[in-house]
Protein backbone atom coordinates (compact mmCIF):
# COMPACT_ATOMS: atom_id res chain seq x y z
CA UNK A 1 0.00 0.00 0.00
CA UNK A 2 1.54 3.80 -0.57
CA UNK A 3 1.72 5.47 2.23
CA UNK A 4 0.73 8.51 0.65
CA UNK A 5 -3.16 7.49 0.14
CA UNK A 6 -2.87 6.87 3.68
CA UNK A 7 -1.62 10.48 3.98
CA UNK A 8 -4.37 11.63 2.21
CA UNK A 9 -7.34 9.76 4.29
CA UNK A 10 -5.58 11.08 7.79
CA UNK A 11 -5.96 14.72 5.93
CA UNK A 12 -9.52 14.45 5.08
CA UNK A 13 -10.27 12.51 8.40
CA UNK A 14 -8.59 15.03 10.19
CA UNK A 15 -10.84 17.22 8.30
CA UNK A 16 -14.12 15.66 10.26
CA UNK A 17 -12.47 16.96 13.45
CA UNK A 18 -11.75 20.08 12.64
CA UNK A 19 -15.21 20.77 12.03
CA UNK A 20 -16.49 18.98 15.32
CA UNK A 21 -14.11 21.10 17.06
CA UNK A 22 -15.41 24.68 15.37
CA UNK A 23 -18.39 23.55 16.95
CA UNK A 24 -17.60 22.72 20.62
CA UNK A 25 -14.97 25.39 20.33
CA UNK A 26 -15.88 28.76 22.32
CA UNK A 27 -15.04 31.07 19.51
CA UNK A 28 -16.60 29.37 16.20
CA UNK A 29 -16.08 30.43 13.27
CA UNK A 30 -18.52 32.39 10.88
CA UNK A 31 -21.46 30.64 9.25
CA UNK A 32 -20.81 32.34 6.24
CA UNK A 33 -17.66 30.58 5.66
CA UNK A 34 -19.09 27.39 5.92
CA UNK A 35 -21.38 27.95 3.05
CA UNK A 36 -18.99 28.96 1.05
CA UNK A 37 -16.76 26.05 1.79
CA UNK A 38 -20.09 24.20 0.94
CA UNK A 39 -20.75 25.89 -2.38
CA UNK A 40 -16.95 25.49 -3.15
CA UNK A 41 -17.13 21.36 -2.83
CA UNK A 42 -20.48 21.17 -4.59
CA UNK A 43 -18.81 22.67 -7.69
CA UNK A 44 -15.58 20.59 -7.02
CA UNK A 45 -17.25 17.67 -6.55
CA UNK A 46 -19.41 17.67 -9.52
CA UNK A 47 -16.24 18.28 -11.58
CA UNK A 48 -14.55 15.53 -10.26
CA UNK A 49 -17.60 13.33 -10.86
CA UNK A 50 -18.62 14.02 -14.21
CA UNK A 51 -15.57 14.68 -15.82
CA UNK A 52 -12.92 12.08 -14.75
CA UNK A 53 -15.25 9.68 -12.35
CA UNK A 54 -17.89 8.56 -14.20
CA UNK A 55 -15.80 8.01 -17.57
CA UNK A 56 -13.13 6.19 -15.52
CA UNK A 57 -15.53 3.79 -14.13
CA UNK A 58 -17.23 2.98 -17.66
CA UNK A 59 -13.96 2.41 -18.84
CA UNK A 60 -13.10 0.43 -16.09
CA UNK A 61 -15.91 -2.05 -15.13
CA UNK A 62 -17.74 -1.52 -18.88
CA UNK A 63 -21.97 -1.35 -19.08
CA UNK A 64 -22.63 -2.31 -15.19
CA UNK A 65 -20.73 0.98 -14.45
CA UNK A 66 -24.43 3.02 -14.48
CA UNK A 67 -26.07 0.15 -12.13
CA UNK A 68 -23.55 0.21 -9.82
CA UNK A 69 -23.65 4.45 -9.90
CA UNK A 70 -27.02 4.59 -9.43
CA UNK A 71 -26.67 1.86 -6.39
CA UNK A 72 -24.27 4.13 -4.51
CA UNK A 73 -26.45 7.27 -5.55
CA UNK A 74 -29.58 5.76 -3.49
CA UNK A 75 -27.05 4.35 -1.12
CA UNK A 76 -26.68 7.55 0.54
CA UNK A 77 -30.24 9.20 -0.38
CA UNK A 78 -31.82 6.11 1.65
CA UNK A 79 -29.63 6.66 4.59
CA UNK A 80 -29.23 10.16 4.94
CA UNK A 81 -33.33 10.89 4.08
CA UNK A 82 -35.37 7.72 4.38
CA UNK A 83 -33.45 5.94 7.28
CA UNK A 84 -32.35 8.75 9.09
CA UNK A 85 -35.72 11.28 9.51
CA UNK A 86 -33.93 14.73 9.96
CA UNK A 87 -30.92 15.57 7.98
CA UNK A 88 -29.50 18.12 6.06
CA UNK A 89 -26.17 19.76 5.68
CA UNK A 90 -24.87 22.58 7.36
CA UNK A 91 -25.96 23.93 10.98
CA UNK A 92 -28.67 22.04 12.67
CA UNK A 93 -31.45 24.91 13.64
CA UNK A 94 -33.86 22.76 14.01
CA UNK A 95 -33.74 22.35 17.82
CA UNK A 96 -37.47 20.69 17.82
CA UNK A 97 -36.92 18.16 15.60
CA UNK A 98 -33.93 16.77 17.06
CA UNK A 99 -34.49 16.25 20.39
CA UNK A 100 -35.58 12.57 20.56
CA UNK A 101 -32.36 10.64 20.31
CA UNK A 102 -33.38 8.48 17.36
CA UNK A 103 -32.81 11.33 15.40
CA UNK A 104 -29.19 11.82 16.09
CA UNK A 105 -28.80 8.41 16.03
CA UNK A 106 -30.07 7.63 12.47
CA UNK A 107 -28.02 10.97 11.43
CA UNK A 108 -24.99 9.53 12.88
CA UNK A 109 -25.69 6.39 10.90
CA UNK A 110 -26.16 8.22 7.73
CA UNK A 111 -23.50 10.43 8.43
CA UNK A 112 -20.83 7.71 9.25
CA UNK A 113 -21.99 5.45 6.21
CA UNK A 114 -21.34 8.48 3.83
CA UNK A 115 -18.38 9.17 5.62
CA UNK A 116 -17.52 5.61 4.67
CA UNK A 117 -18.21 6.35 1.11
CA UNK A 118 -15.90 9.50 0.88
CA UNK A 119 -12.91 7.09 2.18
CA UNK A 120 -14.14 4.51 -0.12
CA UNK A 121 -13.77 6.96 -2.62
CA UNK A 122 -10.44 8.47 -1.84
CA UNK A 123 -9.37 4.84 -1.80
CA UNK A 124 -10.24 3.43 -4.44
CA UNK A 125 -9.45 6.46 -6.95
CA UNK A 126 -6.27 6.28 -5.37
CA UNK A 127 -5.52 2.49 -6.67
CA UNK A 128 -7.17 3.42 -10.29
CA UNK A 129 -4.20 6.33 -10.64
CA UNK A 130 -2.64 8.13 -7.70
CA UNK A 131 -3.40 11.56 -9.94
CA UNK A 132 -7.07 10.24 -9.80
CA UNK A 133 -6.66 9.82 -6.16
CA UNK A 134 -5.33 13.08 -5.24
CA UNK A 135 -7.99 15.39 -7.53
CA UNK A 136 -11.07 13.13 -5.42
CA UNK A 137 -9.58 14.03 -2.06
CA UNK A 138 -8.97 17.69 -3.19
CA UNK A 139 -12.90 17.98 -4.05
CA UNK A 140 -14.10 15.97 -0.81
CA UNK A 141 -11.55 18.02 1.53
CA UNK A 142 -13.91 20.86 0.92
CA UNK A 143 -17.09 19.56 2.55
CA UNK A 144 -15.00 17.55 5.14
CA UNK A 145 -14.99 20.69 7.73
CA UNK A 146 -18.89 21.07 7.00
CA UNK A 147 -19.16 17.59 7.51
CA UNK A 148 -17.83 17.31 10.75
CA UNK A 149 -19.32 20.71 11.78
CA UNK A 150 -23.16 19.49 11.05
CA UNK A 151 -22.88 16.23 12.54
CA UNK A 152 -21.41 17.85 16.20
CA UNK A 153 -24.46 20.51 15.54
CA UNK A 154 -26.95 17.98 15.48
CA UNK A 155 -25.54 16.48 18.40
CA UNK A 156 -25.66 19.80 20.26
CA UNK A 157 -29.06 20.39 19.36
CA UNK A 158 -30.05 17.16 20.82
CA UNK A 159 -28.65 18.70 23.96
CA UNK A 160 -25.96 16.30 24.35
CA UNK A 161 -22.28 17.37 25.97
CA UNK A 162 -19.53 18.83 23.95
CA UNK A 163 -17.61 15.53 24.57
CA UNK A 164 -20.30 13.73 22.66
CA UNK A 165 -20.67 16.26 20.12
CA UNK A 166 -16.67 16.18 19.26
CA UNK A 167 -17.15 12.18 19.44
CA UNK A 168 -19.53 11.97 16.59
CA UNK A 169 -17.53 14.19 14.83
CA UNK A 170 -14.65 11.99 15.30
CA UNK A 171 -16.36 8.62 14.70
CA UNK A 172 -16.66 10.19 10.85
CA UNK A 173 -13.32 10.59 10.87
CA UNK A 174 -12.58 7.06 11.46
CA UNK A 175 -15.28 5.81 9.20
CA UNK A 176 -13.37 7.65 6.62
CA UNK A 177 -10.25 6.54 7.07
CA UNK A 178 -11.42 2.99 7.54
CA UNK A 179 -12.76 3.71 3.80
CA UNK A 180 -9.75 4.60 2.65
CA UNK A 181 -7.85 1.31 4.50
CA UNK A 182 -10.58 -0.79 2.65
CA UNK A 183 -9.96 0.53 -0.91
CA UNK A 184 -6.38 0.13 -0.60
CA UNK A 185 -6.77 -2.87 0.86
CA UNK A 186 -9.47 -4.60 -1.87
CA UNK A 187 -6.98 -3.28 -4.80
CA UNK A 188 -8.76 -6.18 -6.95
CA UNK A 189 -12.34 -5.03 -6.83
CA UNK A 190 -11.28 -1.36 -6.44
CA UNK A 191 -13.01 0.15 -9.69
CA UNK A 192 -16.47 -1.55 -8.57
CA UNK A 193 -15.77 -0.04 -4.99
CA UNK A 194 -14.95 3.52 -7.53
CA UNK A 195 -17.97 3.46 -9.29
CA UNK A 196 -20.21 2.82 -6.20
CA UNK A 197 -18.45 5.52 -4.32
CA UNK A 198 -19.00 7.37 -8.17
CA UNK A 199 -22.68 7.65 -7.34
CA UNK A 200 -22.03 8.45 -3.56
CA UNK A 201 -20.06 11.72 -4.15
CA UNK A 202 -22.43 12.60 -6.83
CA UNK A 203 -25.10 12.58 -4.54
CA UNK A 204 -22.80 14.61 -2.49
CA UNK A 205 -21.50 17.12 -4.46
CA UNK A 206 -25.15 17.68 -6.42
CA UNK A 207 -27.87 17.00 -3.92
CA UNK A 208 -26.55 17.56 -0.34
CA UNK A 209 -24.06 20.07 -0.68
CA UNK A 210 -25.81 21.76 -4.10
CA UNK A 211 -28.93 22.19 -1.49
CA UNK A 212 -27.65 23.46 1.35
CA UNK A 213 -25.48 26.24 -1.00
CA UNK A 214 -28.62 27.38 -2.40
CA UNK A 215 -30.50 27.95 0.68
CA UNK A 216 -28.54 30.79 1.40
CA UNK A 217 -29.59 34.58 0.09
CA UNK A 218 -27.73 36.32 -2.42
CA UNK A 219 -25.55 35.02 -5.36
CA UNK A 220 -22.31 35.02 -3.61
CA UNK A 221 -23.03 31.29 -2.90
CA UNK A 222 -24.28 30.00 -6.73
CA UNK A 223 -21.53 31.90 -8.35
CA UNK A 224 -18.67 29.80 -5.29
CA UNK A 225 -20.60 27.14 -7.57
CA UNK A 226 -18.71 27.65 -10.76
CA UNK A 227 -15.62 28.73 -8.41
CA UNK A 228 -15.42 25.45 -6.64
CA UNK A 229 -16.01 23.62 -10.61
CA UNK A 230 -13.20 26.19 -11.38
CA UNK A 231 -11.02 25.00 -8.25
CA UNK A 232 -11.28 21.06 -10.09
CA UNK A 233 -9.43 22.39 -13.34
CA UNK A 234 -7.20 24.46 -11.13
CA UNK A 235 -6.33 21.16 -8.72
CA UNK A 236 -6.32 19.02 -12.23
CA UNK A 237 -3.51 21.27 -13.57
CA UNK A 238 -1.66 21.06 -10.89
CA UNK A 239 -1.39 17.62 -10.44
CA UNK A 240 -0.72 17.55 -14.23
CA UNK A 241 2.21 20.25 -13.44
CA UNK A 242 4.21 18.37 -10.81
CA UNK A 243 3.91 15.15 -13.25
CA UNK A 244 1.23 12.61 -11.89
CA UNK A 245 -0.42 10.81 -14.37
CA UNK A 246 -4.50 11.05 -14.24
ZN1 LIG B 1 -32.64 20.75 10.98
ZN1 LIG C 1 -18.57 13.61 3.18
Amino acid sequence: MDPFVLLLGLAAAAGDIVGGAVVTAPRRIGDRTLSLLIALGAGNLLGVSLLELIPETIAETGPIAGALILAGYLFIHFFEHVFAPHFHFGEETHGAAVVDTHVTSTALIGLGLHALMDGIAIGAAFVTSPGLGVLVFAAIMLHKLPEGFTIASVMKAAGTTRRWAFGASALLAVATFAGVLASAVLGEIAPYLLAIATGSVLYVGATDLMSEANKEEGILNPIMVFIGVGMFFAVLGLVRFVGIEV
